[in-house]
């Protein structure tokens, strides 16, 4: 480990510092500063991070935009006729001017010089204990040093395999597809997980020709089989192909668009114009220069935090970076306990065990907790109640485009749920219940006494838990 100097005519010391400014680090350099500290952020790319620019927001307008073409198209049977003449335009423009600004973040870096932060636009790594150096984008190169915090919220890039041909072509990632300026022909999608699923359906619904290229069985492999047999029926019914046991071994592109060479039990080949990659996300905690402050890392495993998300007393790891759930969720929840530890404040300590999370495919996919294969290989005693969405009075009045379920998982040592998936129309509203639920461990006796308002899509929590065994 280098030694760091302490003071120097080149270090500035202030209070605090936030590499990284996505959603949780924003949120903590913000409420530091004002808080009255003395706060620099270091950001590289947009203050605000992924989720407001190429995450959760755009994607949520393009899925908005698909599931109102969606329910258009089942107004035959209900109500009447519809013509549906899908466009891509106001989906684009939204985008470009109600989420991004153009992709500008003027309005963001201001909320956060506002409250009394200073931004530097740079690239932050630690040079010691309570030191950041930052490669700023004029090419300059500052140091400061923390008296009480150093705040690493780095974040994750889209990982890219490294498969012949691919390097170089003009391939989508999440930062291309939410730039999409029309739906394209056809769109080949390498990945079964969130991001794959959810811009799939989005760009199918306006027509385009969707083919799924997925490694394992099924899609959504880390939620429970249920939630993946169903997206599969719904996908399969939406014209949307899915290539399962299939990989992607080489790449060519050509005006026409890309090629795709398959090893798998289908076709050798697929064609389409564009090839979005949504193949996973890479750490940038390998960037951050933690050996200098003494914290090993092998580039796989982020190291372990404390329970106020601590590596070293007054050095922060936060946010997708933690790897307990890269959600934007995650970050903010992060984000008030590191601010809250920062100032002194008791606000609980980070837990695990009920980190909600939603797919917004239609059906939405929500889940919270163990799902049953997970909460088995932790060795729990289980008891699993489900039950069919279709079944419920209200499921039954929805009739076209009901499909869902919920599934409950009980820990019969405890009387309480470890787990829950709640797949249906407003999937992820219903799941706030079940996360309640499981944050709390409520005892499901006291779930199975309390009042479901009628006839909601909630009252089939009712079922489920009715139907534990
Ligand atoms: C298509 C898509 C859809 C999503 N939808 C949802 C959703 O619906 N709900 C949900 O909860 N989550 C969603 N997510 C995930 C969500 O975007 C992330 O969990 C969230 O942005 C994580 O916040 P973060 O602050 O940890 O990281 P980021 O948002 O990645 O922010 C990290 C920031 O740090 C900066 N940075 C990194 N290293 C340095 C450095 N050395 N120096 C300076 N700056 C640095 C980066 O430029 C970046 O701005 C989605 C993600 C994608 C890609």
């Amino acid at each position: 480990m280098a030694a760091a100097p302490e003071v120097g005519p080149a270090i500035e010391v202030v209070d605090a510092i936030v590499i990284g400014l996505g959603p949780g680090g924003e949120s903590v350099a913000g409420e530091l500063a004002a808080a009255g500290l003395s706060v620099v952020g270091v950001e590289s790319r947009l203050v605000g991070g992924e989720c407001p620019y190429f995450g959760c927001v755009p994607s949520k307008m393009m899925i908005r935009a698909g599931n109102a073409l969606a329910e258009a198209r089942r107004v035959p049977g209900l109500a009447g006729r519809a013509e549906v003449v899908p466009d891509w335009a106001p989906v684009a423009a939204r985008i470009r001017d109600e989420a991004t600004d153009n992709w500008d973040d003027t309005v963001a870096a201001k909320r956060f010089t506002d409250a009394g932060g200073r931004l530097v636009r740079g690239t932050g790594r630690l040079t010691g204990v309570r030191h950041v150096t930052v490669r700023t984008h004029d090419g300059g190169e500052l140091t400061f040093r923390a008296r009480r915090a150093v705040v690493l919220n780095p974040g994750t890039d889209p990982a890219i395999p490294a498969v012949p041909g691919l390097a170089g072509t003009p391939l989508w990632t999440n930062r291309e597809a939410v730039r999409a300026t029309q739906a394209p022909e056809s769109l080949a999608v390498w990945g079964a997980g969130p991001i794959g699923m959810e811009l799939a359906q989005a760009f199918a619904r306006f027509g385009t020709k969707v083919t799924m290229v997925v490694r394992g069985a099924h899609l959504a492999s880390r939620e429970e089989p249920e939630t993946a047999e169903l997206l599969e029926r719904v996908f399969a019914r939406e014209g949307i192909d899915v290539l399962t046991n299939t990989t992607i071994t080489a790449v060519e592109h050509s005006a026409a668009g890309f090629t795709l060479a398959l090893d798998g039990p289908g076709a050798p080949t697929l064609a389409a114009e564009e090839f979005l990659v949504a193949t996973g996300r890479t750490s940038k905690l390998g960037k951050l220069g933690l050996e200098q402050a003494g914290i090993a890392y092998d580039g796989r495993t982020p190291p372990a935090v404390d329970a106020h998300l601590q590596l070293a007393h007054g050095l922060y790891l936060m946010g997708d970076a933690v790897g307990a759930g890269a959600f934007t969720h995650m970050s903010m929840y992060h984000a008030n306990i590191v601010a809250g530890h920062v100032l002194g404040e008791d606000r609980g300590s980070a837990e695990t065990h009920a980190v909600p999370r939603v797919t917004f495919t239609d059906p939405e996919a929500g889940a919270v907790g163990l799902t049953e294969s997970q909460a088995r290989a932790a060795g729990l005693a289980i008891r699993v109640g489900y039950t069919n969405l279709a079944d419920s009075t209200r499921g039954w009045i929805h009739k076209s485009g009901n499909d869902g379920f919920i599934k409950v998982i009980e820990d019969s040592a405890t009387g309480a749920l470890v787990g829950a998936t709640s797949v249906g129309p407003h999937g992820g509203e219903v799941l706030s219940a079940l996360a309640l639920a499981v944050h709390a461990r409520v005892p499901v006796a006291t779930l199975r006494t309390m009042i479901y308002a009628y006839p909601t899509f909630h009252r089939a929590i009712e079922a489920a838990v009715r139907a534990i065994k």
